[in-house]
């Protein structure tokens, strides 16, 4: 019984989020296949999440499912996005698995990689992220995009992100267990497993360019995606427009003072009355503003209760 139990194999989750990527399926179950192959002391199973695919990418995964049982694949009802497609793999992965590892479909992640990344959690990480060195080809306005998102986003969000991070990431059991019990619905994957702290090692390596298709993240995907983890993340741009406000009104206040000193003491004509209209009314403006940055802050909170993230994350208990 003794070495029975020591001779089954641990399990590894690989999860894929799929969107329109019929051609990249096959070819990335079999790198897949022969990057487990290196590590011949786990066993895996390989989970497809069909983000909605408008093609045939569901009856791709349905027949490479048949044809292996460790393919594993989840339909979504619709187009949801990546974060969520990436949740419900978390979720749905077997009980039994002691690390997940998510991957892009497009090879883009690269499968033979795999090997480095358990390596690394066997020595003891418990999440292994990816670092981007070079993506040869990046629109220039996803390139300047991102390089200010990271900015804005490390100078105010509590917890600091690390740039070039990408969603190529293994995480041990206890990470998947705690990311279960997020109930959050706007999600950044990248943000809260950074935010969970754990001990984290690093890999470097370059993204080649995607096998077959098309990026389905679009502009105007990614500008919400980075509006959603900016305000998901920090309360900066709420708090903004309350400084603004303040400024305002302090600006028209002193101005104000200045102008009402001419006229009624000096008796100056130099401000004509119309004058007078505009900067109360930019004095008002000041106090609508400073009145707009003050609710954010009692939205802030209430986001933070709704939210219901766990105030902490044990790593480890003893005894
Ligand atoms: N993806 C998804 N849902 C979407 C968009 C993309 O599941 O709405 C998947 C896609 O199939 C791929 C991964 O997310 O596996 C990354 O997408 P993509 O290659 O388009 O993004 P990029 O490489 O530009 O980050
Ligand atoms: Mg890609």
């Amino acid at each position: 019984m003794e070495t029975k139990k020591k001779k089954v194999k641990k399990l590894i989750s690989l999860i894929v989020p799929v969107y329109n990527e019929e051609a990249n399926i096959l070819p990335m179950y079999e790198a897949c296949k022969n990057a487990m192959n290196d590590v011949p002391s786990y066993n895996w199973e390989l989970i497809f999440i069909n983000d909605g695919s408008k093609d045939n990418s569901f009856a791709v995964l349905n027949q490479t499912a048949l044809k292996d049982k460790r393919v594993k694949a989840l339909d979504l009802s619709r187009n949801f996005g990546k974060e969520v497609a990436l949740t419900a793999g978390i979720q749905n992965c077997s009980d039994d698995t002691e690390a997940a590892i998510f991957m892009d479909a497009d090879l883009q992640h690269p499968p033979s990689l795999i090997p480095q990344f358990i390596k690394k959690w066997e020595q003891g990480a418990d999440i292994v992220a990816s670092i981007r060195k070079s993506t040869k080809k990046k629109a220039f306005i996803k390139h300047i995009g991102s390089k200010i998102f990271y900015a804005v986003m490390n100078k105010n969000a509590d917890t600091p992100l690390t740039q070039n991070a990408t969603d190529f990431k293994l995480i041990d059991k206890k990470v998947i267990a705690v990311l279960r019990k997020f109930t959050e619905h706007n999600r950044m994957f990248r943000g809260l497993i950074d935010w969970l702290g754990y001990k984290t090692e690093y890999i470097e390596f370059i993204a080649p360019e995607r096998m077959h298709g098309e990026a389905t993240y679009s502009l105007i995907k990614l500008t919400r995606l980075a509006v959603n983890s900016m305000t998901s993340f920090s309360l900066f741009p709420l708090r903004i427009t309350g400084y603004f406000g303040i400024f305002v009104f302090s600006i028209s206040f002193i101005l104000l003072c200045i102008m009402c000193v001419f006229k009624f003491i000096l008796k100056s004509a130099m401000f004509s009355s119309i004058s007078f209209v505009i900067v109360l009314n930019t004095f008002v403006l000041g106090i609508i503003l400073m009145a707009l940055g003050l609710i954010a802050l009692y939205i802030g909170q209430i986001r933070d209760e709704v939210v219901n993230r766990p105030l902490y994350v044990i790593r480890e208990k003893i005894n």
